[in-house]
């Protein structure tokens, strides 16, 4: 049995994400007799802000992701985004919350047919005819993930790497304050994904985004994270939170070296062990 508080409809600004006693639950009968995927999950996300999620598989990380990317509704707690209340049991799902979030999946989903130019523009034509503020800005990002000279190319032509970065553009193309990214970088070889990893700091550095990037992997999430939350399952919620104090720019190569990188690992790994044990 868990302790209900009072909900109010705005949270004081502080945090850019609050998240308040969040849970979602699939099957009928009362809350106890429903089957909680996440239950009384709290936690604030700072403006830009890096925060990285582990858990074992099946904890909750991309039922987490959908939650605050609104393609999934909560059937609990709320989520307030600026202090204003966008989500709750009660509140209709505004899936990618008005072009404030962005979300790049494990999958980079880009459509076979159109050019890595049309892809990255592909959103930005769905509502409406793009401004040209959103071209320049299409163009920019497509800069900074390195392809310039491969716009008129399609999917079929380019390696994986580059797929995940025309992915990464398409998504920072409309703008989103928010980038949600869940094991973006999984199915991709050691080296290509050492030099996202790096590409990617670099990007947030310079885009003063505010990101939640689910990985497996304790070296990727300290070498990116400002902060690591670790979820138990079951039902989840947060069971670590720990800051990363290793001065930036980071060389995510070479992260080990950090001399606090041991005792992040070793905390991080001891807690998804506890976690995941029956
Ligand atoms: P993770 O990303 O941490 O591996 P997920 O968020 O994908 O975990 O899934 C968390 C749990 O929710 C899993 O046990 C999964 O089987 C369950 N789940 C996801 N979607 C549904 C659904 N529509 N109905 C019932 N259970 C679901």
């Amino acid at each position: 049995m868990t302790m209900k508080r009072d909900l109010p409809e705005t949270i004081d600004a502080g945090a850019l994400l609050q998240l308040r006693q969040l849970g979602i639950s699939y099957g009928a009968g009362t809350a106890d007799e429903r089957c909680w995927i996440l239950r009384d999950l709290d936690l604030d996300v700072q403006e830009g802000e890096f925060l990285t999620i582990m858990g074992s598989s099946g904890a909750g990380k991309s039922t987490l992701l959908n939650l605050v990317a609104q393609t999934l509704q909560p059937s609990a707690g709320q989520i307030a985004f600026r202090g204003k209340v966008v989500g709750g049991a009660d509140i209709p799902a505004d899936p990618g919350s008005s072009r404030q979030i962005g979300y790049v999946t494990q999958d980079d989903n880009l459509l076979p047919w159109r050019t890595v130019w049309d892809n990255v523009m592909f959103p930005l034509t769905l509502a409406s005819k793009p401004s040209s503020s959103d071209v320049e800005r299409a163009r920019r990002v497509i800069d900074q993930v390195g392809l310039t000279q491969w716009t008129k190319h399609y999917p079929h032509q380019l390696s994986g790497g580059m797929r995940k970065r025309a992915s990464l553009a398409r998504t920072l193309a409309y703008g989103p304050p928010v980038v949600l990214m869940d094991e973006p970088f999984g199915a991709l070889d050691a080296e290509t994904r050492a030099q996202l990893q790096a590409d990617l700091l670099d990007l947030w550095a310079s885009e003063k985004k505010t990101i939640l990037f689910v990985t497996h992997d304790i070296n990727e999430a300290i070498a990116l994270g400002d902060r690591i939350v670790v979820l138990s399952g079951s039902p989840g919620r947060v069971v670590l939170e720990r800051k990363i104090d290793i001065a930036r720019p980071r060389d995510p190569e070479l992260i080990f070296k950090a001399p606090t990188f041991a005792g992040h690992y070793d905390a991080v790994r001891g807690c998804l062990r506890a976690a995941s044990r029956p």
